[in-house]
């Protein structure tokens, strides 16, 4: 067995909500952990679902997810051999890994950020460098990123905007590091949350995976589109890197009905589109509330607010009794909260603030 997944001491699985919900004794409970759309799904992909053949459910799925592929191909406007589909974007950031990452190697990533990023790295027996975020915006240390490049980086991770800091990077930013990184170091750009971005007009990092070929952009169908359950990500790179990536993905890894449910996602513009503009109405209140009440936290481009409050756990915990779970355990006294329906979010601003 792999050293390194010996030294994984222990694994907590996530408890389902209903189980959380019988601890608590509660009837409603509103997972605002995981940045989920609040929002639900398309109707659109239900009715698709629906149409979908059951008379194939003995046969495989399509391993190279023709359809798809030719759908995101036309809306990215990119070549489809360029994309790479995964069980989620936490497939693809396994993969990444898994393909191009060896003992010793080194991996960039900022401080704090998805999780995904060094325990995959780590898995494979590449070091982790955490380069701390802006302390007062939160936002990319870029200088201090090119400082730590040694012949042993591999990889750099940028997750745009990111998790949990919910800031976001503009893409001539990005554009200037890039262009400072050696060419033998991949740039994984996770874009995840990108659709909530509302302060640039282009704000995604496309435009540089077609210019840079050791760039690539990372999306996933699980947030803008509400489609977490069906388990769609993708990503945008090289020819060079496709050919690795297709050799070494699990030939089906998708199924027939995820593959149908983010081809009917697609099609659905106007969900999208009220999806983004509901989380940017409350994402204001929130960002309202917490400034009118002292609280510290960093300015959101995404789905989701990261916040300091003394006590945080017991916070989470008297949010929870509520109905309401959030996130914590990401950074001491600071909680994450995806933002969610008008009335919870009213709901969880007033707990927040009353005197227990
Ligand atoms: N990247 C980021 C930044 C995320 O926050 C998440 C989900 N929490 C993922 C990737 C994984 O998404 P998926 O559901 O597509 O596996």
């Amino acid at each position: 067995m792999k050293k390194q997944i010996q030294a994984i001491q222990s694994y907590t699985p996530e408890e389902p909500l209903s189980e959380v919900k019988k601890r608590y004794g509660i009837k409603r409970l509103v997972r605002l952990s995981a940045n989920e759309n609040p929002y639900g799904t398309s109707a659109c992909v239900k009715e698709a679902i629906l149409k979908w053949n059951f008379e194939e459910e003995n046969r495989y799925p399509d391993g190279y997810a023709f359809e798809l592929r030719k759908a995101v191909a036309h809306k990215l406007n990119v070549d489809g051999k360029k994309l790479i589909f995964g069980v989620g974007l936490d497939e693809i950031i396994a993969m990444f890994s898994r393909i191009f990452l060896e003992t010793g190697d080194e991996v960039l990533v900022t401080n704090p950020t998805f999780s995904e990023y060094a325990l995959h790295a780590g898995i494979e027996g590449a070091k982790v460098i955490k380069i701390n975020c802006d302390k007062e915006t939160g936002k990319y240390n870029f200088n201090s990123f090119l400082d730590n490049i040694t012949s042993k980086t591999k990889i750099i991770w940028l997750c745009n905007p990111n998790n949990p800091t919910g800031t976001y990077e503009d893409v001539a930013d990005i554009e200037e590091f890039v262009k400072k990184v050696p060419k033998s170091v991949l740039v994984l750009i996770d874009e995840a949350y990108i659709d909530y971005v509302t302060e640039s007009k282009h704000p995604s990092a496309l435009e540089l995976s077609k210019q840079f070929e050791n760039v690539a952009v990372l999306r996933t169908f699980s947030k803008i589109y509400g489609l977490a359950n069906y388990r769609v990500g993708y990503a945008v790179v090289s020819a060079k890197i496709a050919t690795y990536m297709e050799a070494a993905r699990l030939p089906y890894n998708l199924s027939s009905i995820s593959q149908v449910a983010a081809l009917a996602g697609l099609q659905d513009q106007q969900f999208v589109n009220t999806s983004i503009e509901k989380n940017k109405k409350e994402r204001q209140k929130w960002e309202k509330f917490l400034t009118n009440n002292g609280f510290r936290f960093y300015h959101s481009q995404a789905n989701f607010i990261f916040f300091q409050c003394l006590q945080a756990d017991t916070l989470a915990e008297r949010l929870l009794k509520h109905g309401y779970q959030v996130r914590r355990g990401l950074r001491p006294d600071w909680l994450r909260v995806t933002i969610g329906e008008p009335e919870d979010n009213l709901e969880i601003q007033k707990i927040m603030i009353a005197k227990e």
